[in-house]
């Protein structure tokens, strides 16, 4: 295993773009070794960070995220920190949109974020320490026209982060949500309706969105607290978004 010389392991999931390439930065900028998951691994891999271990994983797939994590430890220690940030937006009206983009909403933003946190939790648990940040969003605490099934897997990111928070309280575990208001990063290019992305589209060059660095500043920020300070949630917009 490769001294901890340079701070405890990190992982973050969906680390090929926006955010998570943000994050990913972040953490490299500080030190941390790191784990990069996402289905565009060279991706992650162009990112060309120091001791950044880059995989190709579907976080909907447990047994590869557990076996990339292992891998990782394996390598650089106990993880420290995870940011579970993969995700998918597919906005659309629930009555016509495909029913295969709400299961993969729902398997991404919920099932995969809980795949990250069930193969990091029992060694943090085992240590009394350990970060666990899940990115969730303005729509996982309000409801827009047209986010339905995204807001409702949100919603679900918020709920299961807070009853998490108090679970393993008393293990040294901290749980916190970052929830963004608008980002700018190619999330919105995934929605197959037109008109709903031509809107949102709209909205977004209306005013001045949130860079993604604007959001690793806040993971870090929670991150870098003294052990014995939870941040449990970040809300942060774009001073112009309403
Ligand atoms: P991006 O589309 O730029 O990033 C999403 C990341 O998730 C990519 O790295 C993508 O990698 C990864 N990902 C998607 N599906 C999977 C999967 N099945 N397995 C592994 N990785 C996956 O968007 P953002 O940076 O904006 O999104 C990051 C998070 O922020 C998401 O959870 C999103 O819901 C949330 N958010 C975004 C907002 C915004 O306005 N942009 C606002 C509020 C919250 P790859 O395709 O290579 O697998």
């Amino acid at each position: 295993m490769e001294a901890e010389a340079h701070g405890p392991l990190a992982v973050v999931t969906g680390a090929s773009t926006g955010i998570g390439a943000a994050t990913a930065r972040a953490l490299a900028e500080r030190g941390h070794p790191l784990l990069l998951l996402a289905r565009r691994a060279g991706l992650a891999e162009a990112l060309d960070l120091p001791r950044a271990l880059c995989r190709q994983v579907d976080v909907t797939d447990a047994v590869a995220v557990g076996a990339a994590i292992e891998e990782a430890e394996a390598r650089y220690g106990p993880t420290d920190l995870l940011v579970n940030n993969a995700g998918q937006m597919f906005l659309g009206f629930v009555a016509d949109q495909p029913t295969e983009q709400w299961k993969r909403m729902f398997d991404v933003n919920v099932h995969g974020l809980l795949n990250g946190v069930r193969s990091v939790l029992p060694g943090m648990i085992a240590r009394g320490r350990g970060t666990l940040v899940n990115v969730s969003s303005v729509a996982g605490r309000n409801v827009y026209p047209n986010h339905t099934v995204y807001s409702g897997t949100k919603f679900a990111v918020e709920g299961m982060s807070e009853s998490l928070r108090q679970e393993v309280a008393g293990h040294g575990v901290r749980v916190v949500t970052v929830a963004p208001g608008s980002v700018e990063t190619e999330i919105l290019s995934h929605t197959t309706h037109e008109g709903v992305k031509a809107g949102y589209q709209a909205f977004k060059d209306s005013i001045e969105v949130l860079a993604p660095e604007d959001v690793a500043a806040a993971v870090m920020y929670v991150y870098e607290q003294p052990q014995r300070v939870t941040v449990r949630e970040i809300v942060l917009a774009s001073t112009a978004q309403i």
